[in-house]
């Protein structure tokens, strides 16, 4: 299994409680690795446009009102498989089929709000990096 980076996002319901420590502690204890990080604040032309691939969807817009309404943490994770490996410590999108252990299961409060958000193959996690980070800001 090949050293990959992925795209996480600690999303507004988990920096509203206050739970980025033990999110990235998730993470951590999972073998990812944070080489960059930054808290910030989407737009919501940003969030429109991170989130375009579901535009369509029933939810856009309800989605992008909830990325918006407060600060998230964007962070580039790395590790063997991290792609998958981020997916697996996030848990199902639903809260409710979310398995034990699991960052949704313990902290989402709802599908929508479901406390973080993972690229979900090779070429997204290069997009969603590249759409929040320089070269420069990774340091692995
Ligand atoms: P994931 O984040 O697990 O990759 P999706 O890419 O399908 O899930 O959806 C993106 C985000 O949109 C979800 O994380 C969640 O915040 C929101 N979402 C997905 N499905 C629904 C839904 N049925 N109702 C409300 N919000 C949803
Ligand atoms: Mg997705």
């Amino acid at each position: 299994m090949a050293v990959e980076r992925t795209l996480s996002i600690i999303k507004p319901d988990a920096t509203r409680r206050n739970l980025t420590g033990k999110i990235i502690t998730k993470f951590e204890e999972a073998g990812l690795k944070v080489v960059a990080s930054r808290r910030l604040r989407l737009s919501q032309a940003d969030a429109e446009a991170f989130y375009g691939v579901h535009k369509e969807r029933p939810f856009f817009k309800d989605l992008v009102s909830f990325m918006i309404s407060g600060p998230v943490v964007v962070q580039v994770l790395e590790g063997e498989g991290a792609i998958q490996k981020n997916r697996d410590v996030m848990g199902a999108t639903n809260p409710a089929n979310a398995a034990a252990g699991t960052i949704r299961k313990e902290f989402a409060e709802s599908i929508e709000a479901n406390s973080a958000h993972g690229s979900d193959a090779p070429e997204t996690a290069a997009n969603e990096i590249k759409f929040f980070f320089r070269d420069l800001d990774i340091v692995g």
